[in-house]
């Protein structure tokens, strides 16, 4: 083995209309500004299987971006860690940006050539297979592909966590929790005694529904079209569920939610779904000053139409990505409030084992049979 690389293995996609296939790879040595991280598990995201069934990247091509693992080794110009440290990854930015210089990362400049092209940021790749000659595998997704026993990251995407926390647990709070939660908490900044109306109750919505309870929210109203998430959604925070269903038309369910909260509909609302008439019906839940957020913008061309004097009384549609969070900040604040019993996101996780075992993780997220599926690489933390 080359001292410049190192042999892994990783659930390659290969095309958009294939299974992931676990593979053996090599892995460049980590750069200057790297750190090497074993992978002990990662969370399968609703981006993850956007991106390679809606063939949004480059292929053959190491997806995930919910790692959590032990640092393996590190680049010369890192100093934040050692190795051991265990570690939660999240999504990268760059740090020098008007949007990052003002704390708001997730809306850095790069943040697509960082998180999705596939490559370093200076164009290189950093995967390839066992007899490739040169790099023919695209990874550095979101600056981790975590879907690998092991994996890349900066400093920047890396953050530390007490050795005594249960690490496969804390993957999803490297992107659907924190986007969930960080949507209320950042973005909204909901307030005490306000309502808000949560569509799509999968892992971001279920928990912003924890972040509004947290909030002390008066009114928290869970919108899905599957009746069970509805119940998983009142055991974890919401005061009423919708389901869809039982209404005829859009504007009968709008009516429905505003006369829960009365007053002219809710101060916020969040869609999750990426699906633009469910996020008019979002917008349309909201009263003067109303604030609806929007999480998944489904895929690129995709448009949605507000009428302009629905907009005129102070409403607002805001675009969010990753809750606005500052990972480093928020991910150890997420973790506290877990600690106090205050945010139980452990109860949307189920846990698969071995890498071979990732796209059974991906079709049951895919089916809506699990909420999180966590797919766990090192059996010593089963
Ligand atoms: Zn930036
Ligand atoms: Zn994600």
């Amino acid at each position: 083995m080359p001292e410049n690389e190192i042999a892994i293995q990783a659930a390659v996609a290969y095309a958009s209309d294939q299974p992931l296939r676990t593979t053996n790879l090599m892995l460049k040595a980590p750069a200057e500004n790297e750190i090497l991280v074993r992978i002990v598990a990662s969370g399968v995201c609703h981006t993850d299987i956007m991106t390679k069934n809606k063939g949004l990247c480059v292929f053959p091509i190491v997806l995930g971006h919910e790692g959590v693992g032990i640092v393996a080794a590190l680049g010369d110009d890192v100093s934040e860690f050692e190795i051991g440290d265990h570690v939660v990854l999240s999504y990268d930015y760059c740090g020098q940006c008007p949007q990052c210089e003002v704390g708001k990362p997730s809306y850095c400049n790069d943040h697509g050539s960082l998180n999705f092209s596939g490559t370093r940021p200076n164009g290189e790749k950093t995967h390839r297979s066992e007899n490739g000659a040169s790099s023919d595998v695209f990874g550095s997704f979101f600056q981790q592909s975590s879907f690998a026993t092991y994996a890349l990251s900066h400093e920047t995407n890396t953050i530390k966590v007490d050795k005594d926390l249960p690490l496969p647990m804390l993957a999803p709070l490297g992107c659907g929790v924190q986007t969930g939660a960080g949507t209320v908490f950042n973005t909204l900044a909901v307030e005490a005694d306000t309502s808000i109306a949560i569509f799509g109750c999968g892992c971001v919505g279920l928990s912003a529904i924890m972040a509004a309870k947290v909030a002390g929210a008066k009114n928290i109203i869970a919108i899905d079209i599957n009746p069970r998430r509805t119940i998983m959604a009142k055991e974890l925070g919401a005061t009423h569920t919708v389901v869809p269903g039982d209404f005829t038309n859009s504007t009968e369910l709008v009516e429905h939610v505003k006369s829960i909260t009365g007053v002219g509909g809710c101060h916020y609302a969040v869609d999750t779904s990426g699906i633009p008439d469910v996020l008019r019906q979002a917008f349309d839940c909201c009263r003067p000053l109303g604030v609806t957020a929007m999480i998944a913008p489904g895929v690129p061309g995709m448009e949605v139409s507000v009428e302009m004097l629905g907009l005129l009384p102070g409403k607002s549609l805001r675009g969010v990505v990753q809750g606005d969070s500052q990972s480093k900040v928020f991910i150890p604040m997420l973790i506290d409030l877990w600690k106090s019993g205050q945010f139980p996101f452990d109860r949307l996780i189920t846990t698969f084992e071995s890498l071979d075992n990732m796209e059974a993780a991906v079709s049951a997220m895919s089916t809506g049979d699990v909420i999180k599926p966590v797919v766990i690489f090192d059996k010593s933390f089963a």
